[in-house]
């Protein structure tokens, strides 16, 4: 094992104890009482192990469970306020999470809040985890290529790109990073495996690098994705699947036919409309390449969307030649996509869910890493004034569900309407709709500048009342 990855957990500790003691009475020379002295000497040992063994008991006021961009963006922004917590991850970042890895301007907008700078002086200069885009480029059911950039002349776009794509195992480590540790006691590799409240202290068993973990808490956040323990407690981990959507990502390199301008390229394949294939541009000649589609679909044709992206690969007119000389990175990898459109009830007394745990994603675009963080702003300024008056009572957070969903409602909308028509009517309307010049103008120089302008310069309003 590679020294730095060594950890000198509970176990290892008391297994060295254990080889030291058993190894320095060996070396003794022999002595009728040598065997005793052996076994109680383990025996102390034995007694050390079931002390530590037993649960490590922690009381906090304020518990966050998942440090995705969600839980993480929550508790940068309880930290800016100097408000103490504990956050809590199964996972060690960097770690991989399946998505696509196109950051939004969401996702832009809610970092500008962070760190006014971040994206001037990290994310644009770090060239190894982050690739600046200009715009998106459609790819049309036959084939049309429709492009949708900022004027490269009049914009100012080498300092305000559209989006960033990153690894998630790279973006959500810099978010992680970002956490004030004087401020939040952040418990990474620690799986919260059960749930239970007595009077109003929630109580959270897990698992963590030193055996089993036992929490107190006065109030709960839920930001542990879409496979929430938190949920699963509330009796609300059951899959929607109007507003649900199943989707793959492999990591490729060498896809030809990359634009220059780094577009993130979206593909409506004609023999599976209400789907789509995208190619985002990672640093270094690689490309997140992924599949997705709506789980009503999924379920009505009995659709195995990983066979239907391997398919798509192989032999499919549009993408076949550009992947001729591209080598996959690793197997195929799937994942849910919990859609904003059923208002699940995201707040309660005593707990709130941020991002996946409260379906958040973008359904149109299937983007929930900007919804999630901006649920985690808005969650932050409804705990400051809960923590100010001293209750965690659910009115405090009535209004919780208005304000994370007040950004999503048009695409809401636009996402039932979509669902309501016959798939190749939607073909057809994508088609003709998204090759107007009339569209491409109003997406590149309207639409978007407005887009950039609120994530670079307005500050993101949460109405409390
Ligand atoms: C294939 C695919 C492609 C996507 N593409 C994009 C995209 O390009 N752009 C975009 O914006 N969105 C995309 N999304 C959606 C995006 O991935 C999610 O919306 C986003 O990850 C939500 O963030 P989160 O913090 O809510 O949850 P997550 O990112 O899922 O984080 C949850 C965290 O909770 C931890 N956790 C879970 N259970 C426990 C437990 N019991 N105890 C302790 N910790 C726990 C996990 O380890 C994890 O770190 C995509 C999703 C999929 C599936």
């Amino acid at each position: 094992m590679p020294l730095e990855t060594f950890k000198l957990t509970k176990f290892r500790f008391i297994e060295l104890l254990l080889f030291v003691v058993e190894s320095r009475i060996s070396a003794l020379p022999d002595h009728p009482y040598k065997k005793d002295y052996n076994l109680h000497t383990q025996n102390a040992v034995f007694d050390l192990f079931l002390t530590f063994m037993q649960s490590q008991k922690i009381k906090t006021t304020l518990c966050i469970i998942g440090a995705g961009p969600a839980g993480a963006t929550a508790s940068i922004f309880l930290c800016k306020m100097g408000i103490k917590h504990m956050i809590i991850d199964a996972a060690v970042f960097p770690r991989d999470k399946v998505c696509g890895d196109g950051l939004d301007l969401n996702s832009i907008r809610v970092l500008n809040h962070i760190d006014p700078t971040i994206i001037e002086k990290e994310l644009s200069v770090n060239k190894k985890h982050f690739t600046a885009s200009q715009g998106f480029r459609f790819i049309l059911p036959g084939g049309r290529k429709v492009d949708i950039m900022r004027d490269q002349k009049k914009d100012d776009h080498v300092n305000k790109p559209v989006f960033f794509v990153s690894k998630r195992a790279d973006f959500d480590n810099l978010l992680v990073s970002r956490i004030d540790r004087n401020i939040a006691d952040v418990r990474l590799s620690t799986r919260i495996e059960n749930i239970t409240r007595e009077a109003k202290t929630w109580k959270l068993e897990g698992e963590g690098p030193d055996g089993k973990i036992e929490i107190e808490t006065d109030f709960l956040i839920g930001a542990d994705g879409d496979h929430s323990v938190v949920l699963k407690y509330l009796g609300e981990r059951s899959i929607d699947r109007n507003n649900y959507a199943g989707a793959v990502r492999q990591y490729w390199s060498g896809v030809q036919g990359m634009h220059p301008g780094n577009l993130l390229e979206v593909y409506f394949p004609k023999s599976l409309p209400l789907s789509y294939f995208w190619i985002f541009p990672l640093p270094g000649g690689k490309a997140n390449v992924g599949y997705g589609m709506a789980s009503n679909y999924i379920a009505k044709h009995n659709i195995n969307v990983r066979k239907a992206f391997e398919e798509l690969i192989k032999n499919d007119p549009v993408l076949t030649p550009r992947f001729k000389n591209a080598q996959p990175q690793e197997t195929v990898k799937g994942w849910g996509i919990p859609m904003s459109g059923n208002d699940r009830k995201a707040y309660g007394d005593g707990w709130l869910l941020l991002g996946d745990a409260a379906s958040l994603v973008c359904p149109t675009s299937g983007e929930g890493i900007g919804s999630g963080m901006i649920s985690a702003y808005v969650a932050s300024k409804f705990l400051k004034r809960a923590i100010d008056q001293n209750d965690f009572s659910e009115k405090m957070f009535s209004n919780y569900n208005r304000e994370i969903h007040k950004r999503l409602r048009t695409e809401e909308k636009v996402y039932r309407f979509v669902n309501s028509i016959p798939p190749k009517v939607f073909s057809l309307g994508i088609n003709t709709i998204l090759s107007t010049w009339l569209f491409k103008y109003w997406l590149s120089n309207k639409a978007m500048k407005k887009w950039v302008d609120t994530a670079y310069n307005k500050e993101i309003d949460v109405k409390l009342t």
